[in-house]
């Protein structure tokens, strides 16, 4: 993904996304949008599932517009998941004819956007997006988040030139997809107070307006929590639009900061567990939710000095300040209780992750990127 301080990019990855349509029968306007922009020759991409939420209508849009349409279905894996690892990349990029492709279309949720923008870039060829659930706030990302030889790690791509958000498809998601992307956007509390945490005491880059973007989405997502776990039109609308600003944000300032802290790297270390072992995958945004939720009982208590271990340094010396930025972020219970309005789990048993797995996690999972949370600075205070 593009550096905080590299503004070409920033603005040039900014202005890749021109096109967002969030309504009912958003789906209506691909075909217009191709023909405006001279792409006569698509390849839809899907799996099953998301073929049959929208894919087929969409082909079906397509086939009358005679745009020239092939598609290829991203096949699940042994477990039966669609990954986006180097085996699901591998059958998109052998299926795109560089020479007969105008643009590539994802037909999706998250992993489908994710095998995409990887291939997208790679082949230089424009991808449009319509999403087939709210389920993460990845859908406008620049960075793709692989599973490569089973570490995840996130590799530079490309956003979308154009998100066509159809919310007669949104509203007719899967229950526990819905309560995932509002599960990655109730996360955010954390995200943003590691953020602001590691430019208070490590220097990390800050841009107030992409914190403010983020926060706005959040608190939206939170007063339309019991809206969004009915899956009425104002509820999906809402967790759609936070999903798309959250991504926004992202995209303006160059790197996950505002959307990713600890709470994704709980998420990201219990992905790759569940890998090794051949489980069954969780969905992102429901790991997110919980994880938020125990981040934030570990960092009330490192505020309170209940924290097992000495206090980090950086909690000596910034002690107030982060205290009352804790003030600020809600308590596990209250956490848990707006993941269950969502209708998504809120617990770790719940979730169906482990209790061995977990404490491993919270010790470890600062080890999955180089970013200066308080959980890194909670176990690197445990080990010196
Ligand atoms: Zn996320």
């Amino acid at each position: 993904m593009a550096q905080g301080g590299d503004t070409m990019l920033k603005d040039r990855l900014l202005e890749q996304l021109k096109v967002i349509e969030l309504e009912r029968g958003a789906i209506r306007k691909v075909v217009p949008y191709l023909r405006e922009q001279g792409y006569d020759h698509v390849l839809l991409v899907a799996d099953d599932h998301t073929y049959a939420a929208a894919g087929e209508q969409l082909s079906g849009l397509l086939a009358v517009e005679v745009v020239e349409t092939r598609v290829c279905l991203i096949q699940p894996d042994a477990q039966g998941d669609v990954v986006a690892d180097e085996i699901a990349l591998v059958q998109l990029l052998l299926e795109i004819r560089p020479e007969e492709t105008d643009a590539l279309i994802a037909v999706g949720s998250g992993t489908i956007h994710d095998i995409v923008r990887f291939a997208a870039h790679k082949t230089g060829k424009p991808f449009v997006s319509v999403p087939t659930a709210p389920s993460v706030d990845g859908f406008t990302s620049a960075g793709a988040p692989l599973i490569i030889r089973g570490v995840k790690k996130t590799v530079p791509a490309v956003p979308p030139v154009a998100i066509f958000a159809d919310l007669d498809v949104l509203t007719a998601a899967p229950q526990r997809l819905v309560a995932a992307g509002f599960g990655d956007m109730l996360g955010k509390y954390t995200s943003l107070f590691d953020w602001k945490f590691s430019h208070l005491t490590a220097g990390e880059p800050y841009d107030e307006q992409a914190a403010a973007i983020t926060e706005r989405a959040l608190l939206n997502c939170v007063t339309h929590a019991d809206a969004i776990g009915a899956r009425s039109e104002e509820g999906i609308r809402a967790l759609m639009t936070a999903l798309i600003e959250s991504g926004i944000a992202m995209l303006l300032f160059g790197q996950s900061h505002p959307a990713s802290g600890a709470e994704h790297h709980l998420s990201h270390y219990w992905e790759m567990e569940y890998l090794r072992l051949g489980r069954r995958a969780l969905l992102h945004g429901a790991k997110v939710g919980v994880a938020c939720a125990e981040i934030a009982r570990a960092y009330h208590a490192a505020g309170e000095g209940t924290f097992p271990g000495a206090a980090p340094a950086a909690l000596r010396e910034h002690g107030e300040q982060v205290r009352a930025w804790l003030r600020d972020l809600p308590g596990e219970a209250e956490l848990r209780g707006l993941l269950r309005k969502a209708g998504g789990p809120a617990t770790l048993a719940e979730l169906g992750v482990g209790e061995e797995l977990f404490a491993r996690s919270l010790r470890e999972a600062h080890l999955v990127r180089d970013r200066r949370t308080l959980l890194r600075a909670l176990n690197e205070a445990e080990q010196a």
